[in-house]
């Protein structure tokens, strides 16, 4: 789903900065992987790479059998579309429109029909158990519930790829776990690829991997002790 070979980022400015210094890495098909590390290790970074948002200074990355780095901006944010899916810690909702206008908000930029966006909104709401909700503002839900309307809007699309940032970070542990969870099981029914970077460790061991990062480099890869 991902592989990166020998990936470099800098960043010019008064001096350069190195925020990945040769990243060799392969995250399969159907893993569920969390990244770890220090504030300025390069997480933000690497996500940034997995998304196609940015491309690496030297080196390749493939998502999901594509070298982004051969594609103009309009070709990547198709595909990003097609094949990628975000979460945030800041959940990223539109204030103005209800949850299930949010939820359907990627299925109208990919020109999908009215009857099949209340489908798939529909279900989708029901996934995350917020069927309740469908006509509430985000304003007038819990963190818990932004975040599982958040998911929706990101498996509505069925993109085989799911980005996370902190997406336990604004949550107390209880909501957290129920996020955790919810993300195990999407994992386990839909093969759908997830990786995080999270600073929580309790995150960290709801994935099947870990990879640890340290200025720049991977310092840790390995698998998270199973029993879930
Ligand atoms: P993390 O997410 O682990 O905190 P980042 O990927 O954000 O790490 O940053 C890695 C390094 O790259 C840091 O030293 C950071 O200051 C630097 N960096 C990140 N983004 C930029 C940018 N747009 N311009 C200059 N330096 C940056
Ligand atoms: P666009 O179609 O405007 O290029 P996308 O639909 O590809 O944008 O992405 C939607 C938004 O998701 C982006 O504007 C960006 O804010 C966010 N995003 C995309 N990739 C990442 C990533 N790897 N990490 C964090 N945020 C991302």
């Amino acid at each position: 789903m991902l592989r990166l070979r020998d990936v470099t980022k800098t960043y010019d400015g008064k001096s350069e900065v190195t925020a990945l210094a040769g990243i060799t890495l392969t995250i399969d098909p159907g893993e569920m992987v969390a990244i770890m590390g220090p504030s300025g290790s390069g997480k933000s970074t690497l996500l940034n790479l997995f998304g196609g948002l940015d491309v690496p200074t030297s080196g390749q990355v493939m998502v999901a059998g594509k070298d982004l780095a051969g594609e103009n901006e309009k070709e990547r944010s198709l595909f990003r579309r097609s094949k990628i899916s975000y979460i945030f810690q800041a959940y990223h909702l539109m204030p103005t429109l209800k949850v299930s206008q949010n939820v359907a908000l990627p299925l109208h930029l990919a020109g999908v029909s009215s009857t099949e966006i209340s489908r798939r909104v529909a279900q989708a709401l029901k996934d995350v158990g917020l069927e309740s909700r469908a006509n509430h503002l985000p304003d007038e839900l819990s963190g818990g519930e932004r975040q599982r309307v958040a998911i929706a809007r990101a498996l509505v699309t069925g993109a085989p790829l799911l980005l996370a940032d902190e997406p336990t970070g604004n949550l107390d542990s209880a909501r957290g776990e129920e996020i955790l969870k919810l993300l195990r099981t999407i994992h386990r029914e839909r093969g759908t690829t997830i990786v995080m970077v999270t600073h929580d460790h309790h995150a960290a061991s709801a994935c099947d991997r870990l990879i640890s990062l340290r200025d720049g480099r991977v310092e840790g890869d390995g698998a998270v002790g199973g029993g879930k």
